[in-house]
């Protein structure tokens, strides 16, 4: 029998940005460009100086969640950084693959 552990949360109790407004990492609906990069900026400042950072980022990368500002990058950061990794173990198969073929 497989018994599955709950995630553990404590991290969060150590998170920096615990008791600022929650705007500041999500931003409000119709927010645009220029007033996304300055709250970003200063969404990722707060993160700088947090000591779960890592935890945080491995969190939101693991969901993934999809919108925010978690571990000091945004959404597209995040997804950027998914699909490099997406693409590097593509590659690495591919290779592997090749090499199989080579010495067969
Ligand atoms: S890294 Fe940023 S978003 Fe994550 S817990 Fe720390 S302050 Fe909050």
């Amino acid at each position: 029998m497989t018994t599955t552990l709950p995630p553990n949360w404590n991290w969060q109790d150590s998170a920096e940005c615990r008791g600022t407004e929650v705007v500041l990492f999500f931003g409000p609906d119709g927010e645009r460009q220029p007033e996304r990069e300055i709250r970003e900026r200063e969404a990722k400042a707060v993160c700088a100086g947090c000591v779960v950072r890592p935890e945080c980022l491995a969190y939101a990368v693991s969901r993934p969640e999809k919108y925010g500002t978690w571990g000091a990058l945004n959404e597209d950061e995040r997804a950027s950084g998914r699909r490099r990794v997406t693409r590097r173990a593509n590659d690495e198969r591919k290779a592997a693959e090749r090499d199989d073929g080579e010495a067969a």
